[in-house]
């Protein structure tokens, strides 16, 4: 289950809004949680985010990853011709690598490591949710692909419901055939609007 799919860092936000800056406060107005959150939550965050581009503070995670990493290292490899790895999409199919947090295995951080003899730095590790898993270099990827984001499926399916007007494509044919649903949409809108005033109407008059 990824990280990103549940209510977890929401709620890790509101632990740390709750306990490290209003405690004092246990139900402030608006405007001082505006206040507190723009004063105080937002420039402690940006301080700590220039911590970690200098090199100067990590996240939890990266000391348990690089204990993870150095582990791997150490064990000896018997099977790797009976697993599949693809360093390039950082991948293995053994079950090690599927069952670490981390994403990492010693058949993949060997074979890294065989081209790459030290622990890769934290400035150029990059976790991402698509391949490959695991991303070194200077350069900045997106986390994740923009085809695989499920916030794209999310505006498809609602596109697709009949409440929203279809989109116009570029052919003519298809054009035409959105704008004839588009005029059906409201010919039924104005159906259901009728009933609903003679509805309306008869109400009236029993009021009356
Ligand atoms: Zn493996």
């Amino acid at each position: 289950m990824p990280i990103a799919r549940t209510t977890m860092i929401v709620e890790s936000h509101w632990r740390v809004l709750k306990h490290n800056y209003k405690y004092n406060y246990n139900r402030p107005r608006l405007d001082h949680l505006n206040h507190i959150i723009t004063g105080r939550l937002i420039p402690d965050m940006l301080n700590t985010w220039q911590l970690y581009k200098n090199n100067r503070a990590y996240p939890s995670w990266w000391k348990a990853f690089k204990t993870d990493w150095r582990k791997c290292l150490e064990k000896d490899i018997e099977r790797l011709e009976s697993y599949h790895v693809d360093i390039d999409k950082w991948i293995c199919s053994c079950p090690a690598f599927i069952n670490n947090p981390y994403l990492v295995c010693k058949h993949l951080v060997q074979t890294y490591a065989a081209s790459n003899p030290d622990i890769p730095p934290y400035k150029t590790t990059i976790r991402r949710h698509d391949y490959p898993f695991i991303h070194f270099g200077e350069d900045n990827p997106l986390r994740i692909h923009s085809i695989n984001t499920p916030w794209n499926h999310i505006q498809q399916s609602s596109s697709n419901e009949p409440e929203t007007i279809p989109e116009v494509s570029g052919e003519s044919e298809s054009s035409g055939s959105s704008i004839r649903a588009r005029f059906g949409t409201i010919e039924s809108r104005k159906a259901v609007l009728a009933t609903d005033k003679k509805i309306f109407e008869l109400l009236n008059s029993i009021l009356e």
